[in-house]
């Protein structure tokens, strides 16, 4: 049964972190005038109001994004700022992309996309925004495992759960394993939070071991409410492209004003 719904927590510091590393690695994949997949397993619906009942019950957007262009921490010409004010000149000032929508905004006629969003109302308001890509109603490691290696071969993929499920943490360094044995070349981007309870430590501990190379970004921040276990994020990129580490360690400088 799933539970989590994305729109409680848009826009917010965690997705700040994700979203920033992500739009930059699709800009510069899409630089190169060859064409790419685009991968991604847990997609959630593509496109939130902050000015909903949700984001404001939670406040969480206001701590992110919001706070993030009061304060200018993404330059004019950052990839995720040039997608944000894209998508809100479509869709009205409080609009908030999703990671698939961000992905839009970079990936060409030429390229190849897959998204995967099991849960059926995330699914079905996904399916109104994704038209430029081929939708999967699936278990998102399922589908990766499905397509892995894609055509073309060039790309990169989001693995971005919801940790609904203890045993995530437990299953996700063996299903990583299998990608990157299969697509040796992708780009492979995990999201994870950090907890207070460091129930996220082992799975690092193994990832980092098995995939010594990668790339692997943290920043910390406030609960968002007293007590709220997550106290940060992470992004874990096998093959990151070039350059991805001077943008990881630059947002990650912005966190430290927090
Ligand atoms: N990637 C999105 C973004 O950045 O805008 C947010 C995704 S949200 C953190 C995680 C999504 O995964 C939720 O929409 C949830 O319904 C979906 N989900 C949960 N379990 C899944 C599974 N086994 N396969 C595919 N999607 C799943």
């Amino acid at each position: 049964m799933l539970s989590y719904q994305h729109a409680y927590h848009a826009g917010n510091l965690a997705d700040l972190q994700k979203h920033a590393l992500l739009a930059w690695m699709l800009d510069y994949l899409a630089a190169k005038p060859k064409p790419l997949t685009y991968l991604e397993t847990h997609a959630g619906r593509g496109l939130y109001d902050l000015s909903g009942p949700e984001s404001e019950k939670t406040g969480e957007a206001r701590a992110g994004i919001t706070r993030a262009l009061a304060e200018d921490w993404l330059p004019a010409d950052h990839p995720l700022r040039q997608a944000l004010d894209v998508i809100r000149g479509r869709f009205g000032p409080n609009a908030y992309p999703g990671s698939p929508l961000i992905a839009r905004e970079f990936i060409r006629f030429e390229d190849n996309v897959h998204l995967a969003e099991l849960h059926p109302a995330e699914h079905e308001a996904l399916r109104q925004v994704a038209g430029f890509a081929h939708l999967h109603k699936q278990d998102g490691f399922a589908m990766a495992q499905a397509v892995c290696p894609p055509t073309p071969r060039r790309g990169m993929m989001l693995i971005d759960p919801s940790y609904e499920v203890k045993s995530e943490y437990d299953a996700i360094p063996r299903q990583i394993g299998l990608i990157a044995r299969k697509w040796n070349v992708g780009v492979i981007a995990l999201w994870y939070p950090l907890l207070t309870d460091l129930r996220h430590v082992p799975m690092i501990m193994a990832l980092r071991t098995a995939h010594p190379e990668a790339l692997v970004s943290e920043v910390r921040f406030p609960p968002a409410r007293p007590g709220h276990g997550m106290v940060g994020s992470g992004m874990f990129v096998i093959n990151p492209p070039y350059g991805l580490q001077d943008e990881a360690r630059r947002i990650e400088a912005l966190y430290k004003r927090l």
